[in-house]
């Protein structure tokens, strides 16, 4: 399993980075865990064909996180007409708050989204199955009206963890739990704010995370400055095999 880091800055942009998208690839099939604004260029700037990517995991309705996917289906539509099914899980009302968004960004093309062979797969309680994945979905600790999850995704025996954006809360415990890789938001230094983790709480709880990596994204400057940080930090164009 590859991750290829394709954006993992904050909603700000600081650093100068993409904002969230992390493409994980496994035998020429890609799965896009978020789809930030910039996310189509970073596809673009990697190679990727956007029919190898067979899945969107949207995290929460933030631009920074999903407002790539308006660009990406515009592609599908008109440049590069797409010819396979696609996936796109997320929270409840996904099919209705993508159309919105594309009607608001390229008016008219939200109907032809229909001639797609889209699948809307919104998160419950329980794991969703579906093409030899799995995800786990948990509500997080973020702006309510986004619809906040943290995501675990089962694939091929690796487990790949997403803290998408929240401030701690005990579902990160059980999203990581023996995750071969978590990818942790990281957004403030010492600061303590709802919606967002800081590291001084991260250190603090690295105990009861029960995985190796820990890697952090979405940092805000005071983070991106950390010369001395305990865990990995996300660079965009980064790789990362596991
Ligand atoms: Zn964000």
């Amino acid at each position: 399993m590859k991750l290829t880091v394709l954006g993992c800055g904050d909603a700000f942009g600081n650093g100068g980075r993409n904002h969230s998208a992390f493409l994980l690839t496994n035998n020429n099939e890609h799965v896009l865990v978020d789809c930030g604004a910039s996310t189509l260029i970073r596809l673009k700037h990697e190679s990727i064909h956007l029919e190898d990517v067979s899945t969107i995991i949207i995290s929460h309705f933030h631009g920074d996180h999903y407002g790539g996917i308006p660009f990406f289906l515009i592609s599908s539509l008109f440049e590069t007409p797409r010819k396979v099914p696609l996936t796109i899980v997320g929270p409840k009302g996904l099919k209705e708050k993508i159309f919105i968004l594309q009607e608001a960004m390229y008016s008219g093309t939200g109907e032809k989204l229909d001639q797609h062979d889209i699948t809307y797969l919104e998160y419950g309680e329980n794991p969703m199955d579906f093409d030899g994945k799995r995800i786990v979905a948990k509500p997080v600790e973020h702006s309510p009206p986004s619809i906040p999850h943290g995501i675990r995704l089962e694939w091929e025996n690796k487990v790949f963890a997403y803290s998408g954006d929240t401030s701690w809360t005990d579902s990160l415990i059980e999203l990581c739990d023996k995750s071969d890789l978590f990818v942790c938001e990281c957004n403030f230094l010492h600061e303590q704010a709802y919606g967002h983790l800081c590291y001084d709480e991260l250190v603090e709880r690295r105990s009861q995370l029960n995985c190796e990596n820990i890697w952090l994204s979405h940092m805000g400057s005071e983070v991106l400055n950390l010369d001395d940080s305990v865990f990995n930090k996300l660079s965009d164009g980064m790789k990362i095999d596991f």
